[in-house]
């Protein structure tokens, strides 16, 4: 048994993870796909303090590395089902089940869909939600971005070096992503590297095997536009996957786990950091924070209960 499982290896659950390894206690950490989350697939990290600039990537590899030079186990594996309302935790995967003295979520959040048709279809044929992952298969190609926030930009800034041209596609004339970054977006529209497309939304997606063209309407004046793509990243934000603890969590209306000032939430010995937890900033330094948080109270959890 451990002294900890954390499910989730972005920067809060690898921090935690960190913080717990060094206080003596044994931690499973239990990810999905590769450690580093959506760090891991961010081009350019530009306001993680000590780093002026570094790669989604790198990061991601610095910290799991510490975490598993300290002693860290890690399970890649799905969970299928989580037992928390014991003393002891249960935590069921495809690689069987584990158990532990505390439990912490730091599940991050899954990108969020347009809903439009076709979408579902084109996935992996043109749609894409990952511009690191995928970016390079539209090398000279023309392809679209949708959203207005910091992961909107980050695509552009990674697509430019590698696509013909990006159009931007925002439902707003004015962007949620942050300043700094849209100058540089201004510097490549100079270019005519990217399009602007504001206070539009995607309509439709056309093609017969793969995606050849996107419908966009302009929501001012109703008129639509056919754009010509190879590639549409979607870049409309996130939603907490929390399906499978929503009849034993709080959560808020939109499925994001709530908890007090240490992380923890309704249920004792369980705690939830990061994306997956109701906040204002979801950022890495707020991510790591969490999870230094967690860590310093389960410490002191399993002191008094074990
Ligand atoms: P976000 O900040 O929530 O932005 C989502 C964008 O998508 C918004 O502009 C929103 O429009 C638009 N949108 C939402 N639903 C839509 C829909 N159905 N159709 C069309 N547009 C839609 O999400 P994010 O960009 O993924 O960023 C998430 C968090 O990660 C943020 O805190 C961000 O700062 C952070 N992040 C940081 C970095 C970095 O610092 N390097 C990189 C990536 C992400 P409205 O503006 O009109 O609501």
């Amino acid at each position: 048994m451990y002294d900890i499982i954390i499910v989730g290896g972005g920067p809060a659950g690898l921090t935690a993870s960190i913080y717990a390894l060094r206080a003596k206690k044994s931690v499973l950490l239990i990810e999905r796909y590769a450690p580093g989350g959506q760090v891991a697939q961010t081009g350019k990290i530009e306001n993680y303090p000590g780093f002026k600039s570094i790669d989604g990537m790198d990061l991601a590899s610095l910290m799991f590395d510490q975490a598993t030079s300290l002693g860290l186990e890690t399970v890649f594996s799905d969970v299928l089902d989580y037992d928390l309302l014991g003393k002891i935790k249960k935590v069921k995967t495809y690689d069987g089940e584990f158990e532990a003295k505390t439990v912490i979520l730091a599940l991050g959040a899954v990108a969020r869909q347009l809903d439009v048709e076709n979408e579902k279809k084109f996935i992996g044929r043109g749609v894409s939600y990952c511009a690191t992952c995928d970016g390079n298969f539209f090398k000279n190609k023309d392809v679209a971005v949708v959203g207005g926030g910091n992961t909107s930009f980050e695509d552009c800034l990674y697509l430019s070096d590698i696509v013909n041209k990006i159009y931007l596609i925002h439902r707003r004339d004015e962007f949620r992503g942050d300043r700094h970054t849209l100058e540089k977006l201004y510097k490549l529209e100079q270019e005519d590297k990217i399009e602007f497309i504001l206070n539009s939304t995607v309509k439709a997606l056309n093609g017969k095997d793969k995606l050849e063209s996107i419908v966009v309407e302009n929501k001012l004046n109703k008129t639509n536009r056919e754009i010509v793509v190879d590639g549409l990243f979607v870049a409309i934000g996130r939603r907490p996957d929390t399906s499978l603890l929503q009849d034993r969590l709080n959560l808020d209306e939109n499925g994001y786990i709530i908890t007090d000032e240490n992380m923890k939430t309704n249920i004792d010995g369980v705690y939830a950091i990061g994306d997956v937890r109701k906040k204002r900033l979801r950022q890495i330094v707020t991510a790591c924070s969490d999870g230094a948080l967690a860590s310093v109270d389960i410490i002191d959890y399993i002191a008094k209960n074990f």
